[in-house]
């Protein structure tokens, strides 16, 4: 019987795995100490011990707490990872894959038009866009990380650390020592705050989102008649519908196999209050009183009716100038480096793909004083990335909320005007320069970031390693010796021919 919510199910997860091992392993293995079990946490274990180190993976949560019922929706930068690692098949069986963003006016339900991700850009890509809950994402990383070997420990909350030590202390008083240390423990963990080296100063976003689950199969019974027999062929399956409001929006999509929908929630507004993921879902009357007088009838039901409702704050954090500890054994990865707002596609994935860089760096690994090189390589690699899909989906959320006014007019009616010409409404028009939006969109979802690694090695890595092996001064920390942004493209060049 299938240990997913969702049904159908069949294929044991060790297959999948066994095809995730067969990676490039490090001559040298170091000891790995990852604190945080969530996603992230999960993903870098499964990267790491791929390119043959030894995890410890210590979450706080007993393996249930550290989970929920909510929807994610993974985007194809991320599924090509996970696709890579192997969890093809068994993603497949957990999540269900869309090929269609349904935009729809919030208020009145009238359809806006669709966006169909289409065979061409898919191909590019080398991933799907699927939609699955928390909990089946979670289960399908920790088979993947247990059956490779890693260490999970649950009930293992990290009240210490001391970084130049490579110490993780525990509430039972254990202490754990590793080479280096991933803190992949959230956006108000541990190890955020100690790299910043003090508390974070959080501002308000305007922004406030719940997060929502409604039983019931998916609906999209009368999706042609809703759109129109518009559709090409094979695309309707498993819509994700946007509804775009008048300073507010929400998402609806099916998990679970299609038993239950995801709805997250948007409005605009001054909000101090608000949770996180994990916590009670005690926020339906507050949602309720948020929800616009005029509203898209489901919309209303959905929210009137939900058997949970969860209000997650979304707040503007400071930008970490460093993920690397200045003791250079402990770096933040994920919500813990960069925290993108709920609700945002690339919220997970680009923890993920932390993770796939961190793994493909370490599987060079030949010499102890390249441990600290790759901390800020992988800095070096992420920051920019994270930091450009943290502000594109930010200004997703305030354009699918954005107030009453022009801006919402424009927005209205230029996606009403695309579909009414039969395109896609993400599509650009040449004449206002949106040809380029629709470019960055191809460009966020096509980029490899194992690729992106590989390309640091060649360029840098070898570079470096050569040096090392060539009898440069190791009595120093590399990362001391070697100064990245004095180093050139052309160094190599002149190393490769001397
Ligand atoms: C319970 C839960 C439910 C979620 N549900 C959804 C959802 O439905 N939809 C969605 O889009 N996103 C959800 N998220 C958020 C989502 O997982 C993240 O935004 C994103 O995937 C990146 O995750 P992360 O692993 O970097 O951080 P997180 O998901 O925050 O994971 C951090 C992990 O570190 C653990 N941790 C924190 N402090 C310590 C400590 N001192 N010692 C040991 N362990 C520690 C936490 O228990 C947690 O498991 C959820 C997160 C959690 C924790």
């Amino acid at each position: 019987m299938s240990n997913f919510s969702s049904p159908g199910r069949t294929e044991p997860v060790s297959r999948a795995v066994q095809a995730s091992g067969s990676a490039a392993k490090a001559p040298l293995a170091i000891n790995f100490i990852v604190i945080g079990g969530g996603i992230v946490g999960l993903a870098a274990a499964i990267a790491l011990v791929r390119a043959g180190h030894r995890v410890t993976v210590v979450e706080k949560g007993d393996g249930k707490t550290n989970t929920g019922p909510g929807g994610m929706r993974l985007p194809p930068n991320m599924t090509k990872v996970l696709f890579h690692w192997g969890l093809k098949d068994v993603l497949q069986d957990a999540a269900l894959t869309s090929r269609l963003l349904l935009m729809a006016n919030l208020h009145t339900g009238q359809i806006l038009g669709p966006q169909v991700w289409n065979e061409e850009l898919l191909k590019e890509t080398r991933g799907k866009y699927m939609v699955m809950s928390h909990a089946d994402l979670h289960k399908v990383l920790y088979d993947a990380a247990s059956a490779l070997h890693a260490e999970i420990r649950h009930n293992a909350n990290v009240v210490d650390i001391e970084p130049d030590d490579g110490m993780v202390k525990l509430d039972s008083g254990e202490v754990l020592q590793a080479d280096i240390i991933i803190g992949a423990d959230g956006e108000t963990g541990l190890c955020r705050r100690l790299v910043l080296g003090r508390e974070e100063c959080l501002q308000s976003s305007g922004l406030m989102f719940f997060d929502v689950q409604f039983p019931g199969g998916l609906t999209n019974i009368d999706l042609d008649s809703r759109v129109e027999g518009r559709l090409p062929e094979a695309t309707s399956d498993n819509p994700v519908d946007v509804y775009v409001g008048n300073g507010c929006a929400a998402t609806r999509y099916p998990i679970n196999g299609g038993h239950n929908f995801a709805l997250h929630y948007l409005f605009n507004g001054d909000f101090s209050s608000g949770g996180h993921y994990g916590d009670p879902p005690t926020a339906t009357e507050d949602l309720r009183g948020l929800l616009p007088s005029e509203i898209d009838p489901n919309l209303g039901y959905y929210a009137h009716n939900a058997t949970r409702a969860t209000h997650i704050a979304i707040k503007a954090h400071e930008d970490l100038d460093n993920w690397v500890h200045n003791s250079g054994r402990l770096v933040v990865i994920g919500q813990a480096a960069h925290p993108l707002a709920a609700g945002s596609i690339q919220q997970a994935a680009m923890g993920v793909e932390d993770a796939a860089v961190l793994g493909k760096l370490y599987s060079h690994l030949s010499i102890p004083e390249q441990a600290q090189d790759f901390l800020y390589a992988f800095q070096d690699l992420r920051q920019q990335r994270c930091a450009e899909a943290a502000d594109g989906d930010l200004s997703t959320l305030r354009y699918i909320s954005a107030d009453l006014g022009p801006d919402q007019e424009a927005r209205d009616s230029n996606m009403l005007a695309k579909y009414r010409e039969g395109r896609n409404v993400l599509e650009g028009d040449e004449d206002s320069g949106e040809v380029e939006q629709w470019s960055q969109v191809r460009s966020i979802y096509a980029y490899d970031c194992e690729d992106e690694a590989d390309d640091w090695w060649v360029q840098w890595g070898l570079l470096r390693a050569r040096a090392n092996s060539d009898g440069a001064d190791r009595s120093q920390p590399t990362f001391d010796a070697f100064d990245w942004t004095a180093a050139t493209i052309t160094s190599i060049d002149e190393t490769t021919m001397s």
